[in-house]
């Protein structure tokens, strides 16, 4: 854990989230702020800043978190492929838009999620 890290403490309990799943490693949620119907964050607990900092010793990890994305849009609502299906968007930097510095992917879903940014 990253001391100061938002999603270090929500991964941690300290901070309020509505969890769509969780296990030991990951940990998936609302976000707070939705750009469509569907929108939720899959993190990994463990603080990894940016997709920047990836190294081969996190591609299961990663490889988890990718798996998980299709379960759980269907879960959340979104509609089955290949008419409904979902966006994912990992912002990465200032260049990428990123605002929080903890890894997260975004799952976007529900009818056109890419009108609502
Ligand atoms: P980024 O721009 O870093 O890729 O996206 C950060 C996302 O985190 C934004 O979509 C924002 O709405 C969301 N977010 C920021 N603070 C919180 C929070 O306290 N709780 C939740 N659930 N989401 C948050
Ligand atoms: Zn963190």
């Amino acid at each position: 854990m990253s001391a100061d890290c938002l999603f270090c403490k929500i991964a941690a309990g300290e901070i309020p989230a509505r969890r769509v799943y969780e296990d030991d490693d990951i940990i998936a949620f609302h976000d707070i702020n939705p750009s469509a119907p569907v929108h939720f964050l899959i993190v990994p607990k463990m603080h990894i800043a940016s997709m920047a900092q990836l190294e081969e010793k996190h591609a299961a990890l990663m490889g988890r978190i990718m798996t998980l994305v299709p379960r759980l849009a269907l879960e959340q609502g979104s509609q089955p492929y290949p008419e409904g299906g979902f966006r994912v968007i990992i912002n990465t930097g200032a260049h990428g838009g990123q605002e929080v510095p903890h890894l997260h992917v975004h799952v976007l879903g529900g009818a056109h999620p890419w009108k609502h940014e």
